[in-house]
């Protein structure tokens, strides 16, 4: 007998804490998510599941990071200020951060060097990378690429049963299979990096837009990251990102909660 059992990625919302976002470049209030994995059997959870980590979610700016793995202080019940929660979820922190806060002023100034860019736009793709990998699973551009592949299905045994028949309907069928064949393969090849990069570049645009970097700049940067096992190069280029930049100037940056497709 086949019994249905699969493994879920489940997030559950524990509270909120202070941290400092590299995309806003300031003191933030993150909203803190556990991560399970639950199996199921029939889609009926068994149990809480095992706890795979935490993600937090900066408020402002809706971007999905991994949770520190010193994790915080204490979590608050509350969303409240970043100063207010930065005491009780994250004390010292602002002590800590001296360094950082000087390299958001020089960032500001435009004063870094070649090296200390190429560094600060890394620090940018590693904050994102978790986002690039969870947000390039689902959304519409999945469903397309299934609804597609099942048309392209329909369509070649429409060919196969029309081969025997009419010559117009054989050619009417077989051009539409092999249109769809060619639409199919290009959205599975490039469907995860669409739906990434509707997500990850208003974040790249808003956390790079004080450096103005290069394309050259940005590629040599994911490069780097990429040797460094980031995934973020598999879903944007350097080419992509100044093409967002440039589109970002004429028309104002709105950034989707998470969860919105
Ligand atoms: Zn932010």
């Amino acid at each position: 007998m086949y019994i249905h059992v699969d493994v879920k990625e489940r997030r559950r919302p524990i509270g909120w804490v202070a941290d400092l976002c590299p995309i806003c470049r300031d003191l933030r209030a993150f909203e803190v998510n556990e991560l399970r994995r639950v199996a199921r059997v029939y889609f009926v959870p068994l149990g809480r599941g095992s706890l795979e980590g935490c993600e937090i979610t900066c408020v402002d700016c809706q971007s999905v990071m991994e949770a520190p793995e010193e994790g915080y202080e204490a979590v608050s019940n509350r969303r409240r200020d970043p100063a207010q929660l930065v005491s009780m979820t994250n004390p010292g922190l602002l002590d800590r951060a001296e360094d950082w806060f000087e390299r958001q002023h020089k960032v500001a100034k435009g004063s870094l060097d070649k090296a200390e860019r190429t560094r600060e736009i890394v620090t940018v793709l590693r904050a994102l990378d978790h986002m690039a990998w969870v947000r390039s699973r689902g959304g519409p551009e999945e469903l397309l690429t299934a609804l597609c592949i099942i048309v392209f299905f329909v369509v070649l045994i429409g060919t196969v049963m029309t081969w025997a028949g009419s010559p117009t309907w054989r050619i009417v069928f077989a051009v539409t299979a092999a249109g769809m064949l060619a639409i199919s393969t290009t959205l599975v090849l490039t469907h995860r990096s669409m739906a990434a990069g509707r997500h990850l570049l208003p974040r790249l645009v808003r956390a790079l837009e004080p450096l103005e970097p290069t394309q050259d700049e940005i590629d040599a940067a994911l490069m780097l990251a990429q040797r460094q096992g980031l995934r973020i190069g598999r879903y944007v280029t350097g080419r992509r990102v100044l093409r967002e930049m440039a589109s970002e100037r004429r028309r104002p940056v709105v950034l989707k909660a998470p969860g919105t497709a």
